[in-house]
């Protein structure tokens, strides 16, 4: 990508009088080669199978391990039954984000946006607030233009990979995209996107990755709820005038130093953290079930270099698919 900088795409914004998506959008076009058409047609269909990654969650599935599956169910049957915190709008990033995690977890398609571990974060904050606000969908693209303008800057100075950066690269970029996304749809400016990017990241910085046996389950299915959540409050807080008093580009600066500074046992080899509990151990050693046939397995697309180079794809993914 041509920008190395969120700084930079702020500054090509302000000087060209151009939107901030669409000089990310037009960037993009520029490195690979298409025209704006043909990066819309791919946008709308990465948006398209977001949307159809939540409705294909069915509550009887479960992942090959058994450790996942039915949780966003019990969530909505808790919150139709009043019992649960919090306004309509937050209740369901919730339960959208454990959907298209448990989704990935049991090997269905999803938009990896910008890891399959972190696949349930964006989904999760902008259905809702589509179906609830009526968004256009044109707004939605525009964010997730900005969302995955941002990932790149990110996957560049620093890393989108449990592997390489911890849970912090992975929940803690797609949080921070969604928070990026989510103030554009609010109607901020461009910085208050950066700083909403900026807080979202800052705050879950040092996040490990630590997944259980290995599998992107446990923690990851409700770590895309915390990412998403946070998103939400860092959007908020970008909206209300808040901002981020360390710049963004330092943030993610520091994101990947952070990162460097993990032990290998925090950097998604199953040998810290929760996989190093007594439980966790447990559940590595316990034999997995064959998969279920039933359970659809798509065929994963090409869908180009936004999302951090990704797109759809299977689930259960590490880090950067
Ligand atoms: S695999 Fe690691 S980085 Fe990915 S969601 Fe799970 S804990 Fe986070």
């Amino acid at each position: 990508m041509s920008f190395s900088s969120i700084a930079s795409m702020l500054s090509a914004a302000q000087e060209s009088g151009q939107p901030l998506y669409a000089v990310i959008r037009d960037a993009d076009c520029q490195e690979n080669g298409y025209d704006a058409a043909a990066s819309h047609r791919q946008i709308a269909a990465l948006w398209a199978a977001m949307q159809q990654s939540s409705r294909q969650y069915c509550a009887s599935d479960r992942s090959n391990s058994g450790l996942i599956g039915g949780d966003a169910a019990r969530f909505r049957a808790a919150a139709e039954a009043g019992r649960l915190l919090g306004g309509t709008y937050f209740q369901r990033v919730t339960e959208e984000a454990l959907k298209v995690a448990e989704c990935n977890a049991c090997m269905k398609r999803i938009v990896a946006a910008p890891t399959a571990g972190s696949c349930g974060v964006l989904p999760a904050v902008l259905i809702p607030l589509a179906e609830e606000r009526d968004v256009p969908e044109e707004t939605i693209l525009q964010a997730l233009y900005i969302a995955a303008g941002f990932g790149q800057v990110t996957a560049l100075r620093a890393s989108v990979a449990g592997a390489e950066g911890g849970c912090q690269a992975e929940i803690g970029t797609a949080s921070a995209m969604a928070a990026a996304a989510l103030t554009h749809i609010l109607g901020g400016t461009a910085q208050q996107c950066a700083d909403a990017y900026a807080i979202a990241l800052g705050n879950l910085l040092g996040l490990v990755c630590d997944p259980v046996a290995g599998l992107v389950e446990v923690p990851c299915v409700k770590r895309n709820v915390i990412g998403a959540v946070n998103a939400v409050s860092a959007a908020n807080m970008a909206v209300a005038g808040i901002t981020s008093r360390i710049p963004v580009d330092e943030v993610i600066d520091a994101m990947g130093e952070v990162g460097d500074a993990l032990p290998a046992s925090l950097r998604e080899t199953g040998l810290g953290g929760l996989a190093a509990t007594p439980t966790g151990r447990q559940a590595a050693e316990r034999p997995r079930r064959t998969l279920n046939a039933s359970v659809p397995q798509a065929e994963p697309l090409a869908a180009g270099r936004i999302f951090a180079g990704k797109g759809l794809t299977d689930g259960q993914n590490h880090g950067n698919v």
